[in-house]
């Protein structure tokens, strides 16, 4: 007597598993904004505003706003 192996929790398994990676990329990109002028990591100010704790700068997302 051979048991019947079904499909149902292949599908359940990849469904999952991009989900979690789709997500993951989406969170790293909203978390982190890297210096344009060094490089390093800058910490949120406001909404598309950054500064950086390196070198002091300021900065929006894709623009420089250097003060
Ligand atoms: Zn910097």
């Amino acid at each position: 007597m051979a048991r019947k192996i079904t499909a149902r929790g292949f599908g359940a398994k990849y469904g999952k598993s991009v989900r979690e990676k789709y997500g993951k990329a989406e969170a790293k990109q909203r978390q982190k904004q890297k210096c344009p002028f060094c490089k390093k990591v800058a910490k949120k100010l406001a909404n598309g505003i950054w500064l950086c704790k390196r070198c002091g700068k300021k900065f929006a997302s894709g623009t420089y706003l250097v003060e």
